[in-house]
């Protein structure tokens, strides 16, 4: 390992390795080479400019796609002592005159700034006259039209770059990147012989599961209350669907919070505010909310609907547990879905080709619902790593974290109860019928009078209808959409009508409540709160849960012990270290 660059990680980060594909993308920016780095998400993209920003001459600027990104990454490299700035168009004029007045004098290192600014002249002109050793690229699947993001601006990017006096060396960075992705990034942004690192997508902290046939509403309330202390995004498809969750989980006391592009921006603001400082544990949200989240002690990602495409449902799961401790990834998967995002490709604007490639892509995701395979190895095989291991031992599937139950008496009776109705009601009032129900309908239409009324009025109406969504979910029968959905059985059901095949079902099992953290966590994590509150920054900008995790076991009594700790700097033992120390000192007495 080069002895200079891991000195400089531990004194600004307080890391003593590298992760995985960081020391051979800084060496080569070092040298001079232009790059493409592909890393998951958490995989720490951020330091392998950051770190060269600080050992190279002069200014590095940092194209970066959203604000509260930029801004979290400002607030953070200030806490390590760096100087770097941010220039958005949320700022006054006078503000953004100072910021590039302090830049020319050579007062930052790094400089981040949206792919729209370098269409202001007055901007260009200020830069051209600047030495610039490096221009990074965050999010750099932004500039292809194949990626979920396209954003046009990116497009302007290489042009400006080609402009300047001198070109500096170009970085891009993504987390998602198929290999049509991969090579629009290296033509689009004009990358020169670029070293390309894929670090591989392997999150080994997540925890993968697909579920599926479950009450929704139930298993999230189930969840959240179970996992008390933890932050976790719910992500649904539709602002309705977030309204009522959010509804729900405010409802049941949770502190929850919400967040889609129908809210006026104040409240969005100060929700995402809010989520990042801890104040709200659960956001409810739909894909708008998340491409600057960078909180890294996010514990859990549910999906209420089932994205898309892997490349969606990975980048959004992803958010989960960037700080690289465990984190939940479930995704909740009923049929409907399926034929939400049918409609959505089919009525977009998307040429003929391209609706097959979605068409595609969406098949993979609901396979992905359906595998019993390893989940980890099913999405690192769809991004191309063939030889991925077939056992993460770590997903619902390695871990089989299912009961696998023989329903077939139950799917028989519900199928009879169907066909007797000819197929023409929706499931609540078939899961009545079979209930028993004297509910006025039921009557009026003679159905007390089937040879199915009240067959299993020993189950709860509401465990009927749970177990007609996990028969639906194995297409067994298939709900007809519409306003008025009616059940109707596929061919699937009939050797199971005749007995001539059992149905086995796999229940999820039922979360395992948290442990709650030690007294000497909950401590240092309160002093953490006061200082960030303080400081005006999120709480895992002071330091990340993990550094407080090691602290609560280790328990540093001075200077030299406190700076072992991952994640401790110089920056920040000077700034934060005493206060944590005080605190172990009297829990210890
Ligand atoms: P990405 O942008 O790739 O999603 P980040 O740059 O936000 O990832 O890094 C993810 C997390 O990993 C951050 O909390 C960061 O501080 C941490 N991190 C980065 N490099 C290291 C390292 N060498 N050792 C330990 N943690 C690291």
């Amino acid at each position: 390992m080069n002895l200079n660059l891991q000195q400089a990680l531990k004194k600004y980060y307080g890391y003593s390795t590298f992760k995985p594909g960081q020391e051979d993308i800084i060496s080569s920016i070092l040298a001079g080479h232009d790059i493409l780095g592909i890393m998951p998400t958490g995989g720490g993209k951020s330091v392998c400019y950051q770190l060269p920003a600080l050992l190279l001459p002069g200014l590095s600027l940092v194209i970066s796609p959203l604000i509260s990104l930029m801004k979290d990454q400002v607030d953070a490299l200030n806490e390590l002592g760096i100087t770097a700035a941010c220039i958005n168009s949320g700022m006054e004029s006078g503000h953004i005159r100072s910021c590039l007045v302090e830049a020319h004098q050579g007062n930052y290192k790094l400089l981040y700034v949206a792919p729209e600014r370098l269409a202001s002249e007055s901007f260009t002109n200020l830069l051209r006259n600047l030495p610039i050793s490096l221009i990074a690229i965050d999010e750099a699947h932004c500039v292809s039209q194949w990626g979920h993001d396209f954003r046009p601006s990116y497009l302007d990017v290489s042009p400006w770059i080609e402009q300047l006096p001198q070109r500096p060396v170009v970085a891009a960075f993504t987390a998602t990147a198929t290999l049509p992705v991969r090579a629009d990034i290296i033509k689009l942004l004009n990358l020169v012989n670029p070293d390309v690192y894929v670090t591989g997508f392997k999150r080994e902290n997540l925890h993968l599961s697909a579920i599926k046939g479950v009450d929704k509403n139930k298993f999230i309330t189930r969840y959240v209350e179970s996992h008390p202390e933890q932050s976790g995004i719910i992500y649904a498809a539709t602002r309705k669907e977030v309204d009522s969750l959010y509804e729900l989980l405010k409802s049941k006391g949770f502190a929850a919070g919400r967040y889609h592009a129908g809210m006026d921006k104040d409240e969005r603001h100060r929700n995402q505010e809010d989520f990042l400082y801890d104040e709200i544990r659960v956001m409810a949200a739909t894909n708008a909310f998340g491409l600057g989240i960078d909180k890294s002690n996010v514990r859990y990602v549910i999906h209420h609907n089932m994205p898309r495409h892997i490349e969606a449902y990975y980048q959004e799961a992803g958010r989960a547990g960037r700080d690289g401790e465990h984190a939940d990834c479930i995704l909740l998967y009923a049929p409907g879905d399926v034929q939400t995002q049918k409609y959505l490709i089919e009525n977009s604007e998307l040429s003929e080709e391209r609706k097959t490639g979605e068409y595609k892509k969406l098949q993979n995701m609901i396979d992905y619902c359906h595998s019993s395979r390893c989940l980890q190895q099913y999405i690192l095989n769809y991004f191309g790593e063939i030889d991925a291991a077939d056992h993460c031992g770590n997903c619902a599937n390695c871990g089989q974290e299912f009961e696998i139950t023989d329903v077939t008496v139950e799917a028989q009776k519900i199928f009879s109860c169907i066909l007797r109705m000819n197929e023409q009601y929706g499931m609540t009032l078939v899961a009545s019928v079979l209930k028993g129900s004297k509910n006025k309908r039921i009557l009026e239409l003679g159905f007390d009078k089937l040879s199915t009324y009240g067959i299993m009025s020993d189950m709860t109406l509401q465990d009927i209808v749970d177990l007609m969504h996990m028969l639906e979910a194995e297409e067994y029968m298939v709900n007809s959409g519409g306003p008025y959905p009616v059940m109707r059985l596929t061919p699937k059901s009939w050797p199971v009508l005749k007995s001539k095949s059992k149905v086995l079902v796999r229940m999820p099992k039922t979360p395992e409540p948290v442990l709650p953290e030690s007294d000497i966590f909950d401590l240092l994590r309160a002093r953490r709160k006061e200082i960030a509150v303080r400081e005006g920054v999120p709480p895992y900008v002071i330091f990340h849960d993990s550094t407080l995790r090691e602290m609560s076991s280790r328990m540093p009594r001075d200077q030299e012990e406190m700076l072992s700790i991952s994640g401790v700097g110089e920056n920040k033992w000077k700034k934060y270290g005493r206060q944590f120390l005080e605190v172990i000192r009297s829990y210890i007495k």
